[in-house]
Parts: C-alpha cells; structure tokens; sequence
C-alpha cells in the first residue's frame, strides 16, 4: 500500500510550569504511531483530554514536537522549517468543527474560497474566479452564492464553502477536526456523504479526529482509539466495530446504540468517571483507574500495544 501519512512515536509535551517547586509536564500526546494509506481515512476517537486533536495539531505542525517523525509522502514535515514548511502546508488542510469561527464574517464567501488560490499563488489571476466558480460546484454549492456573507449560510453550507477553501490549493491530505459534530443528523449524513464522494474523485486522504465512534464508523477505513495520549487500540473498522478488544473501545461502543455487537452477548461496560489528569499519569495501565475489569497488575505495570491477529492491535494485561 501506497503510505501518505506516516507518524512514529510522536510525543507532544507541554509545559514545565513549576507548581510546588516541581515542574508540571502536561503528556498530551505519547508515543502515537500510525500510518494511513493514500485515498483511505484513519479515524482517531477519544474523549476530550485524550490527545486526538493535539495529534491533529501536530500533524499540521501548529503545536511544537516534542518527539518523533511526522512523514507526508516523502517529506519528513516533522524536521522542516519555514519556506519549506510553508511549501510543505499547501499539502496539508484543515476543515474545523465550527466553519463559522473559521469564516472571517465580513468577506464574501466567494473571496473566502478565493483567498488561499491568490496566497500561494496558485494558477493564473484571470483564471482564479472559475476556480472558484468550479470549487462551489464541487462541494454542491450554487456559484451565485459566492457574492453573500457567511452568516447568510446554514452550517451544513458553511461547511461546504470551509471544505471549497481548503480543496483550493489541491491538498492531498485532509484533516478533519470534528467536522460534524455541531451540525444536525441529516445534515451530519450530507457531508459525510460529500466528504466520501470528494475523496474518491480526488483521491484525498482524510485524517479525521472525533469524539463519536458512531460518525467515525461512516468514513473511516482504519480506526485508532486514543485514551490519555496513546493508542489503546488500532485495526481497520471492520474488526474494531465487529471485535473490539479493549475494555475502553468496548466502553465507548456500548454508548454508540446501533454499533453493540449483533448477538447481544456482549455485556454493557459502563463508563464512568473523567480521564485522569495527563500531568500526574498513572504508573500502570492508563485506563485502570475507570476500568470494570481491571486486575492487581494493572495499577503496577503498562500494558504493550500489541498485534492480536491481523494488524489488530490492543493494549490491555488481559490478552496476553
Ligand atoms: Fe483494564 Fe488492566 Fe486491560 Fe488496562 S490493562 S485495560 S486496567 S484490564
């Protein structure tokens, strides 16, 4: 298979704030590895404080590294540094939760789009405006709207023009942060399904970072479940919806209604309590704190990420 993304034992640590004259280091992301096909998704699911968006951060280079090598084609991004890191970043696009935040309100949507094509210089000047024309097309927007303001847009549309924006500078891989989670349903299906249809016309490569196993279970390929900055659990959607290992991944998907495994033979594992702070980490296991089947070693000894049969990996004293 054909790599586009490549991460290995990426750490992002934050901090050094002395607190009672110890210095507080904040583990947010800690030795995360994956790779992700060209033209395929990686979703990466986890609550909030498990590390997926400084991952997505780090990924894009808007946070410093700590550790680790971030790889896109055949460019290391993780060592480059400003004209090259900037050539780099057209690669590279980000699509947010909120379009609206990320949408200056006082410029026509279709200078929005337009923007990143007159930065970086992209084509000649007299042909930008039916780049942007043929944009709207495809993410299934009117052209006539390109003269209106964001704020005379549903979100499902604000989406569709933050998606036009970054498809402007041909990125090969996209990251998505949540990119549905503030809108409706129905609305959600629609640009999930725009979203699959771009990737394959273009051939995109989605990183797509959620809370919701539910939606990630709609785009992804591969699935990679993250709790207090590592990988719990990483295999394609198939064997991580039909056979999840860790008793995390089997937490977060008894919440997910339609995804319970078909026989009902799975017994419920309630999810209780927060995720401990990632600045006093646990000396065993992560999840022991909150785990329902935790045994004595838990507390003593971490886990290994380990392969259990066809690249399915899972974290967890109990399959060993
Ligand atoms: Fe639970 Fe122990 Fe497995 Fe951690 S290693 S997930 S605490 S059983």
């Amino acid at each position: 298979e054909n790599t586009l993304l490549e991460v290995q034992d990426l750490k992002v640590h934050f901090g050094g704030k002395k607190l009672f004259r110890k210095a507080q280091i904040v583990h947010a992301v800690d030795g995360v590895s994956f790779s992700v096909p060209k033209g395929q998704t990686l979703g990466i699911v986890g609550e909030s404080g498990s590390g997926k968006t400084t991952t997505a951060l780090a990924v894009l280079r808007l946070v410093p590294i700590t550790a680790g090598t971030i790889r896109i084609g055949d460019v290391e991004i993780s060592s480059l540094e400003k004209e090259d890191l900037r050539e780099a970043r057209r690669k590279v696009q980000m699509v947010f939760q909120d379009p609206y935040s990320s949408l200056d309100p006082r410029r026509r949507v279709g200078d929005i789009v337009r923007e990143p094509l007159d930065l970086m210089n992209i084509g000649e000047e007299e042909d930008r405006d039916q780049m942007v024309h043929d944009l709207f097309v495809q993410v299934g927007l009117r052209p006539e709207l390109a003269s209106l303001f964001p704020h005379q847009f549903s979100g499902g549309q604000r989406q569709r023009i933050g998606l036009a924006r970054a498809l402007a500078t041909k990125p090969e891989l996209i990251v998505c942060d949540e990119p549905v989670s503030a809108l409706d349903v129905a609305v959600q299906a629609q640009i999930l399904n725009l979203m699959r249809k771009l990737q394959e016309d273009l051939g995109l490569t989605y990183l797509f970072i959620s809370h919701d196993l539910g939606v990630v279970q709609h785009l992804c390929d591969h699935v990679a479940v993250m709790y207090l900055g590592q990988i719990v659990e990483q295999a394609d959607r198939i064997s991580l919806f039909s056979n999840p290992q860790h008793p995390y991944t089997k937490a977060l998907l008894a919440a997910v209604p339609k995804a319970r495994p078909r026989d009902g033979t799975e017994k419920r594992v309630p999810l209780t309590g927060d995720p401990p702070s990632p600045i006093n980490l646990p000396t065993g296991c992560r999840f022991a704190g909150r785990c329902p089947v935790a045994i004595e070693k838990c507390h003593s000894i971490a886990p290994a990420l380990k392969d259990r049969g066809n690249g399915h990996l899972a974290s967890c004293h109990l399959l060993d």
